[in-house]
């Protein structure tokens, strides 16, 4: 992509004139294990349905702004009432809303890195002041330092499981950044339907009406490319969110094909299983290369984080010589010598086992 030249820059706001495109690191391959997709696709006995759904939306109508059937679906789903639940163009769009309807200068963020850096991105974008709580050893949160930077914020976002560590947030810890912060505590739940039963706090929502939960049909539900997320939250955080919103922008096909995958969502536990014993199989064999100075960390989502000797080289070794993209974090403050790795289908673990195992090997 062509840069932006001093020119332009000079016309940008001064919140965006920093900014650079946003890179995917996408290259073209093989196996893509780069963007925590779900790499088995929609389940062949809702492929059609899904289709179908999409070919009868209503493609000369503007879609139901708030989702009208998706939102009354979700919010059946998740036992809430429809004013809980907002639909978006991805989590990302949900993200940028929140930062647009709570960030701004004088508003502060709390974040606790290493995670997604979208957050950060949005909050520059909207002249937010971020306060981050770097994890500790083995990433681990310090709910403590969070709570205390809580009691002063606008707006807390944790993630769980994180991205990219794996981990799971504390449930304890969310109640406690919900009673010490006046303001929003979004915990993004992205990956939760890989985590164990009970991982959630969507149950949470009851009880603290600053919490908001946000979710997406691009990771478990394999609908990266049609971009639907959706945020949980008390009604008037919904309403919220819905002001700051481009009116139209979850588009009618978007919204069928989401309803479809709600509907049918049981057709995707296999899937989903199967990434689960993926993962642990893909850690184990991880693990099985320490001797060669691989560490990996438990995971609960549907990747895993490992840190690797020469990490930069090795993630270019794996794209150029077998054909394998990941995603290296080794750059990334605290992910020092770490690539995350998608758990692909069996074979695909397979791939870049053996990939990693030649590499590391020097043969
Ligand atoms: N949250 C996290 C933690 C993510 O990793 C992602 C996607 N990479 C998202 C939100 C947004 O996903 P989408 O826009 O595809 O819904």
């Amino acid at each position: 992509m062509a840069g932006i030249t001093p020119e332009v820059r000079a016309l940008m706001r001064p919140s965006a004139a920093a900014l650079e495109p946003y890179d995917p690191a996408f290259s073209p391959v093989d196996v893509i294990l780069s963007a925590n997709e779900n790499n088995y696709g929609i389940p062949s006995e809702v492929a059609p349905i899904l289709a179908e759904a999409v070919a009868g939306a209503a493609w000369n109508r503007y879609p139901a702004p708030l989702g009208g059937r998706l939102r009354a679906r979700l919010a059946a789903w998740h036992g809430v009432a429809p004013e809980q639940v907002i639909i978006g163009n991805g989590g990302d769009e949900l993200l940028f809303n929140l930062f647009l309807a709570f960030g701004g200068a004088g508003h502060t963020l709390v974040s606790c890195p290493p995670t997604f850096s979208v957050y950060d991105l949005y909050a520059s974008m909207v002249e937010t002041p971020v306060a981050e709580v770097f994890r500790g050893r083995d990433f681990a949160p310090n709910v403590d330092a969070l709570a205390e930077a809580a009691r002063t914020a606008t707006l807390v976002v944790v993630t769980s499981p994180n991205n990219p560590t794996g981990d799971l947030f504390p449930r304890e810890g969310v109640r406690r950044l919900c009673e010490a912060c006046p303001g929003i505590v979004l915990v993004d739940e992205a990956y939760i339907e890989f985590s164990d039963p009970g991982s959630s706090v969507d149950d949470l929502l009851g009880e603290y009406e600053n919490l908001a939960v946000l979710h997406t049909f691009s990771k478990a539900f394999a609908l990266a490319g049609a971009r639907v997320g959706y945020v949980l939250a008390g009604a008037p955080v919904v309403a919220a969110l819905a002001a700051v919103r481009q009116p139209y922008s979850v588009s009618a096909p978007d919204q069928a094909a989401a309803l479809a995958a709600v509907t049918h969502r049981e057709a995707f536990r296999p899937a989903i299983e199967a990434i689960r014993l993926g993962r642990g199989r893909l850690s184990a064999m991880l693990g099985g290369l320490a001797p060669l100075g691989v560490r990996v960390w438990p995971s609960q989502a549907n990747f895993v984080c490992a840190r690797v000797p020469h990490a930069h080289d090795v993630w270019r070794r794996l794209r150029d010589e077998h054909s394998i993209l990941v995603r290296d974090f080794s750059s990334t403050p605290g992910l020092e010598g770490c690539l995350r790795i998608t758990v692909g289908t069996p074979g695909e673990i397979d791939l870049v086992a053996a990939a990693l195992d030649t590499i590391l090997k020097g043969e």
